[in-house]
């Protein structure tokens, strides 16, 4: 498991453990839910295939990483990169894109409004 050895104060909290997987930014807790996205039904985090580490959020990334974020090619989409933060499951791409806004392993929903950030995170085919 990945730890951060540092001696400086961070101007970050540290990485949340979200069943035992290191989930990173700004006020992360314990089912993914960040500072930016904090409802009922935000439950995953995305790995970012730029550093291979679990966020909340995009915006989470461009807080902590100190580069820019890059999204899921297509032929990546069987890529293990969404973790549900209800029950640990981890999805690939494109069992997420398929999972009509809940959790295939427990059922939670997850927030419907992330199709709208979809670009943000993974290739999306020219519309
Ligand atoms: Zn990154
Ligand atoms: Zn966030
Ligand atoms: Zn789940």
């Amino acid at each position: 498991m990945r730890t951060t050895v540092t001696n400086e104060v961070s101007p970050f909290p540290e990485c949340t453990l979200v069943h035992g997987v290191p989930v990173c930014g700004i006020d992360v807790g314990p089912e993914t839910r960040c500072a930016h996205y904090h409802g009922d039904a935000d439950i995953i985090a995305i790995r970012f295939p730029c550093c291979d580490r679990f966020y909340p959020c995009h915006a989470c990334h461009d807080a902590v990483a100190d580069h820019e974020a890059e999204v899921w090619p297509r032929d990546a989409f069987d890529t293990p990169a969404v973790l549900c933060g209800a029950c640990g499951e981890k999805l690939t791409v494109s069992e997420y894109l398929r999972s009509n806004s809940a959790c295939p392993a427990c059922s939670e929903a997850f927030n419907p409004g992330c199709a709208q950030h979809r670009h943000l995170y993974f290739e999306t085919p020219p519309s």
